[in-house]
């Protein structure tokens, strides 16, 4: 059992700003992170460093990394929280080769920045290989995936298509299209509030002139992706803007639609929730005493909210008021709800998937299963949609958008543990070389 002050989950961008402002005033802290280094999704550390590439020496991430370095807060990566208590502990899961092991973590205050993950609709051939989720291609080829000379195809909604698109057409791919599923009238008010804040205005000139050569398609969107000649892989995508339908040829498609909070840790320990969000006041406090939630479980709203809420959590449990953060913080908030509106879905995308189309792609679960299921329960009680082992975090949000069911309980573990995690040391090596027989 290894005990702290303030123990942070997540590294990223909100947990790093958090962690820093906590330390730097005097607590003890300790990051967990269920990736090995420190940054989160934006600042995702590219495992294959290529030389010369832009994507390195993001400013931002090296002010914040060199901050938490020298604030004293202990960053231990590669540990997977998959039970928690509100009593005040905790329990994560480290897998390193073939060994797998649990640790046990007891604070005095707990801070969640746990982030978000992607949305995923079903279509027709959504599950073809070549087919990825926008974050999901982009984090691949920081982690070494080639897509040089590759035509790509970004499609869904957000603005991380942009930041993804951008960031493939600067690994060497072609990018073909951007199709965004929102019409330029949603867009528009959005795209105009953005003169109000110049960083953000900047950031999105320079993924566009990244992508000059790329047209910025509005309210279109993938209808079905279309295996090639070997009837395996991703040959082109149908797309549709309502009154044309079109195919455009591609190798790979990165899409996703929006993103969606990752709240499975909140809920466990009984927050309170508004809406899809956990519920926090001005000093980043949920409804439970001693902890605190900050960057997109919060409201999905981008780095900068991020990282000045997560600075707050931090400040409050030192016992700090941040107020010139907090009006900060206000700003970011208005910012965000002016993008939740803007990247609204659109009706026409429930009717996507056919009877035949996968949604639960762990428990190969059809649409068509569904029909006469009256609940998300019922569901996993007759089809065992959402049971296995992602336990309905892609799943979940694209059923809920589709049949307007919402998951109704979290359990632990939040995450498959090993059976082997839990024995003793005598006992792992045993079943090794029982596995080794076998
Ligand atoms: C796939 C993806 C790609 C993105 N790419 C971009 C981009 O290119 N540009 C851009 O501007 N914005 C991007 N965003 C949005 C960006 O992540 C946010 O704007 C912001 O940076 C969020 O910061 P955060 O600290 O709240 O969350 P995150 O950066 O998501 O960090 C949360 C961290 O918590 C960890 N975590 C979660 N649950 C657990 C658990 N149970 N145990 C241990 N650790 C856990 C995660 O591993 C993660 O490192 C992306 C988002 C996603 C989902």
């Amino acid at each position: 059992m290894t005990r702290t002050e303030v123990l942070v989950i997540g590294a990223g961008p909100a947990g790093i700003a958090a962690a820093t402002a906590a330390a730097e005033n005097g607590r003890q802290v300790i990051v967990l992170d269920d990736n090995l280094n420190a940054g989160g999704q934006i600042w995702r550390g590219a495992t294959v460093e290529k030389a010369g590439s832009s994507h390195q020496g993001n400013a931002a991430k090296r002010r914040a990394m060199t901050r938490l370095q020298q604030s004293g807060a202990q960053v231990l990566g590669g540990r997977c929280v998959f039970s928690v208590e509100a009593s005040g502990t905790l329990q994560t899961l480290q897998e390193t080769g073939s060994d797998s092991l649990v640790e046990q973590f007891q604070f005095d205050q707990l801070i969640l920045a746990t982030g978000a993950r992607e949305r995923f609709l079903p279509f027709p051939g959504w599950t073809l290989a070549g087919v990825f989720g926008a974050g999901g291609l982009q984090a691949l080829v920081k982690g070494g995936y080639p897509v040089a000379g590759k035509r790509v195809i970004v499609a869904g909604t957000g603005p991380l298509l942009l930041a993804v698109a951008a960031h493939l057409a600067q690994d060497g791919a072609a990018v073909s299209s951007v199709l965004e599923q929102a019409t330029l009238a949603q867009l528009a008010p959005f795209a105009t509030s953005l003169w109000a804040n110049p960083a953000k205005l900047v950031q999105g000139a320079r993924y566009r002139g990244k992508l000059w050569k790329t047209p910025y398609r509005t309210g279109s969107w993938i209808i079905e992706a279309i295996a090639g000649s070997d009837g395996r892989k991703l040959g082109a995508v149908r797309v549709t803007n309502g009154t044309r339908t079109w195919e455009e040829p591609c190798d790979l498609l990165a899409c996703g639609y929006h993103l969606v909070p990752n709240t499975e840790i909140a809920a466990l320990l009984g927050c309170t929730f508004r809406g899809a969000f956990v519920q926090v006041d001005d000093a980043q406090r949920t409804s439970l005493p001693n902890v605190f939630c900050a960057g997109e479980p919060t409201g999905i709203a981008g780095l900068e909210a991020a990282m000045v809420q997560g600075e707050i959590a931090g400040l409050s449990c030192a016992g700090l008021i941040g107020t010139s953060l907090q009006k900060r913080a206000v700003v970011e908030r208005a910012f965000a709800r002016r993008m939740e509106k803007a990247f609204s879905l659109r009706p026409e995308l429930r009717s996507l998937p056919r009877a035949d189309t996968i949604v639960c792609r762990c428990e190969d679960v059809a649409f068509g299963s569904l029909h006469g299921r009256t609940s998300w329960t019922d569901a996993k009680l007759q089809t065992r949609c959402g049971m296995g082992p992602c336990q309905g975090r892609t799943c979940g949000p694209a059923v809920e958008y589709l049949l307007g069911w919402r998951p109704v309980s979290v359990r632990q573990p939040l995450f498959p543990v090993p059976l082997q995690a839990f024995c003793s040391h005598d006992e792992r090596v045993e079943i090794n070389q029982l596995k080794e027989k076998v």
